[in-house]
Protein backbone atom coordinates (compact mmCIF):
# COMPACT_ATOMS: atom_id res chain seq x y z
CA UNK A 1 0.00 0.00 0.00
CA UNK A 2 1.53 3.19 -0.95
CA UNK A 3 1.55 6.28 1.14
CA UNK A 4 -1.10 8.35 0.02
CA UNK A 5 -3.35 4.94 0.09
CA UNK A 6 -2.34 4.65 4.04
CA UNK A 7 -3.14 8.09 4.04
CA UNK A 8 -6.42 7.73 2.89
CA UNK A 9 -7.17 4.43 4.86
CA UNK A 10 -6.52 6.45 7.74
CA UNK A 11 -8.46 9.27 7.06
CA UNK A 12 -11.82 7.32 6.50
CA UNK A 13 -10.85 5.62 9.93
CA UNK A 14 -11.07 8.79 11.38
CA UNK A 15 -13.72 9.82 13.66
CA UNK A 16 -14.22 12.45 15.77
CA UNK A 17 -16.73 13.76 18.76
CA UNK A 18 -18.31 16.28 15.82
CA UNK A 19 -18.83 12.78 13.88
CA UNK A 20 -20.54 10.94 16.98
CA UNK A 21 -22.40 14.10 17.70
CA UNK A 22 -24.09 14.53 13.68
CA UNK A 23 -24.32 10.40 13.86
CA UNK A 24 -26.75 10.84 17.22
CA UNK A 25 -28.56 13.77 15.91
CA UNK A 26 -29.00 12.08 12.46
CA UNK A 27 -30.19 8.08 13.66
CA UNK A 28 -32.47 9.90 16.17
CA UNK A 29 -31.00 9.08 19.26
CA UNK A 30 -32.99 10.29 22.37
CA UNK A 31 -30.78 13.15 24.29
CA UNK A 32 -32.45 12.41 27.34
CA UNK A 33 -31.07 9.78 29.42
CA UNK A 34 -33.54 6.68 29.25
CA UNK A 35 -32.57 6.42 33.19
CA UNK A 36 -32.92 9.20 34.97
CA UNK A 37 -33.96 11.86 32.20
CA UNK A 38 -31.63 14.07 32.03
CA UNK A 39 -29.57 15.20 29.49
CA UNK A 40 -26.05 15.85 29.83
CA UNK A 41 -23.15 13.46 28.34
CA UNK A 42 -19.93 13.19 28.30
CA UNK A 43 -19.39 11.58 24.86
CA UNK A 44 -16.02 9.71 24.28
CA UNK A 45 -14.90 8.60 20.83
CA UNK A 46 -11.74 7.33 21.98
CA UNK A 47 -9.52 7.20 25.11
CA UNK A 48 -6.30 8.95 23.49
CA UNK A 49 -5.24 10.09 19.98
CA UNK A 50 -4.85 6.59 18.67
CA UNK A 51 -6.67 4.27 21.12
CA UNK A 52 -10.58 3.98 21.31
CA UNK A 53 -12.88 1.54 23.89
CA UNK A 54 -14.09 -1.96 22.53
CA UNK A 55 -16.05 -4.96 23.72
CA UNK A 56 -13.99 -7.47 23.96
CA UNK A 57 -16.24 -11.00 22.96
CA UNK A 58 -15.77 -14.24 24.66
CA UNK A 59 -15.31 -17.21 22.46
CA UNK A 60 -15.79 -21.05 22.97
CA UNK A 61 -12.01 -21.45 21.79
CA UNK A 62 -10.54 -20.56 25.90
CA UNK A 63 -9.30 -18.07 27.75
CA UNK A 64 -8.48 -15.03 24.73
CA UNK A 65 -10.60 -12.97 26.25
CA UNK A 66 -7.95 -10.61 26.03
CA UNK A 67 -6.16 -10.58 22.13
CA UNK A 68 -9.57 -12.25 20.71
CA UNK A 69 -12.14 -10.95 19.24
CA UNK A 70 -13.63 -6.97 20.18
CA UNK A 71 -16.23 -4.73 19.01
CA UNK A 72 -14.48 -1.00 18.65
CA UNK A 73 -16.88 0.99 19.96
CA UNK A 74 -18.06 4.85 21.01
CA UNK A 75 -19.20 5.69 24.54
CA UNK A 76 -22.00 8.09 25.89
CA UNK A 77 -21.62 8.18 29.83
CA UNK A 78 -24.38 9.92 31.31
CA UNK A 79 -23.15 12.75 33.77
CA UNK A 80 -26.45 12.65 36.60
CA UNK A 81 -26.41 8.65 36.68
CA UNK A 82 -23.20 7.37 35.16
CA UNK A 83 -25.57 5.43 32.25
CA UNK A 84 -23.29 4.44 30.13
CA UNK A 85 -24.05 3.97 26.22
CA UNK A 86 -22.32 2.29 23.85
CA UNK A 87 -21.85 2.55 19.95
CA UNK A 88 -20.20 0.20 17.80
CA UNK A 89 -17.94 2.47 15.75
CA UNK A 90 -18.31 0.34 12.36
CA UNK A 91 -22.07 2.03 12.36
CA UNK A 92 -20.60 5.21 13.10
CA UNK A 93 -17.86 5.15 10.27
CA UNK A 94 -19.89 3.69 7.43
CA UNK A 95 -22.69 6.51 7.78
CA UNK A 96 -20.01 8.84 7.93
CA UNK A 97 -18.57 7.32 4.44
CA UNK A 98 -22.41 7.23 2.96
CA UNK A 99 -22.70 11.03 3.85
CA UNK A 100 -19.44 11.51 2.27
CA UNK A 101 -20.29 9.76 -0.79
CA UNK A 102 -23.89 11.98 -1.09
ZN1 LIG B 1 -28.67 9.22 33.54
Amino acid sequence: MSDDQEAERRKQQELGEDDFLAYLKAKGVSPECELCSHNDWVVTERITDNYWPVISVATFRGPDVFGGPYIETALMVCNHCGNVRQFARRFILEWKAEKARG
